[in-house]
């Protein structure tokens, strides 16, 4: 396979070239994960033009009716939608939170979206890395808005998050016992909040959105410039969708104006950086001759409590040459 030639495919927003690419970054070869930064270097100077947007709820909120309602409203306004998933369940289980249903049926048939399912195996760090690097194939494809959706388990959220220019969580009507049960972190992540399902009950959304409003408003926002709005809509029936979106648009001005949208992707890609460094240093340390011949009995050693989990750190970090600070 010519890099060269499916760089060139991608660019000129090859759809068949952008799957294979991003397969090719899914890959575990090493032979493709090179040819995948290879691609990616290439890419690069058309990566970074997406309005990038994170998506969380729960299993049955409505991710994938809403994001359908909404994606479909922005191809109609002319633009290419790209739909990622993280899914942290499927690399532990083998199950998949997200991925099983078929989702999305009419947004999948538009010309100008691509919907991609999680990346399965692997840690999440794993999945964390190929999401990125699929959402920067996606703009070097041209797609100008890219929704990454999770589950609200583990880390994941906070991982798309450092992903995202804007995170928005979906949520279901919740009296006021339940909106205690809320994680306190993902009110932090989020930079909005909606409330999904609001024509089953509106006066219980809407409700719900003032308690939530009110929990928002201990909290001092990230932003001085930005509080997390808290809306109300129905992905179902359409309705609030078109607001939900003026919202986005909305911070994304606010957050151009006073400069944090620049310092938030700056900020990102450093960390990319670092997190990029340790997983690969994690994976050569662990395929270190040395280290790898040394792991299972002193794995063993220290489970059986026998030796420190300290002295056999330093034993396996002698062994990749890292020497040092034993005690
Ligand atoms: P996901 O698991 O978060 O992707 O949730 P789905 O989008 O698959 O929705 C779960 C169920 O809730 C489906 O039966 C949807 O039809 C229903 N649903 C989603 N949004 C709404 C809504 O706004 N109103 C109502 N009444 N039902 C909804």
């Amino acid at each position: 396979m010519d890099v060269t030639d499916l760089a060139e495919r991608i660019a000129a927003g090859e759809r068949a070239a952008l799957a294979r690419a991003i397969t090719l970054a899914e890959s575990r070869r090493s032979d493709h994960q090179v040819k995948a930064r290879e691609l990616l270097s290439r890419l690069m100077p058309l990566t970074g033009r997406a309005h990038r947007v994170g998506l969380t709820g729960v299993p049955g909120a409505g991710k994938s009716t809403t994001i359908e309602a909404l994606g479909l409203r922005l191809t109609r306004a002319g633009h290419k939608v790209a739909v990622l998933a993280v899914d942290p369940s499927s690399g532990r289980t083998g199950g998949s939170i997200l991925g099983d249903k078929t989702r999305m049926e009419q947004l999948s048939v538009e010309p100008n979206a691509f919907i991609r399912p999680s990346p399965s195996g692997g840690a999440l760090g794993g999945v964390a890395r190929k999401t990125r690097e699929a959402m920067l194939l996606c703009e070097a494809a041209g797609f100008d808005v890219v929704i990454v959706e999770t589950v609200g388990v583990g880390q994941s959220e906070t991982m798309v998050a450092g992903m995202v220019d804007f995170f928005l969580a979906l949520l279901i009507p919740a009296g006021g016992d339940e909106l205690q049960g809320i994680k306190k972190g993902l009110i932090e992540l989020a930079d909005m909040i909606v409330i999904n399902k609001a024509d089953i009950d509106p006066k219980l959304a809407e409700r719900s959105a003032r308690d939530y409003r009110a929990a928002l408003h201990i909290l001092s926002p990230a932003s001085p410039d930005w509080t997390p709005p808290v809306l109300t809509i129905s992905g179902l029936k359409d309705e609030g969708v078109e607001t939900l979106w003026s919202q986005v648009r909305r911070h994304r001005e606010v957050m151009t104006a006073n400069g944090a949208w620049d310092a938030r992707r700056a900020d990102q890609n450093a960390l990319w950086m670092w997190s990029q460094v340790n997983e690969r240093l994690d994976a050569a340390f662990r395929q270190a001759e040395g280290v790898s011949a040394l792991v299972p009995s002193l794995e063993t050693q220290v489970r059986q409590g026998k030796i420190p989990p300290s002295a056999a750190a330093d034993q396996l970090l002698a062994a990749f040459g890292v020497g040092g600070n034993a005690t």
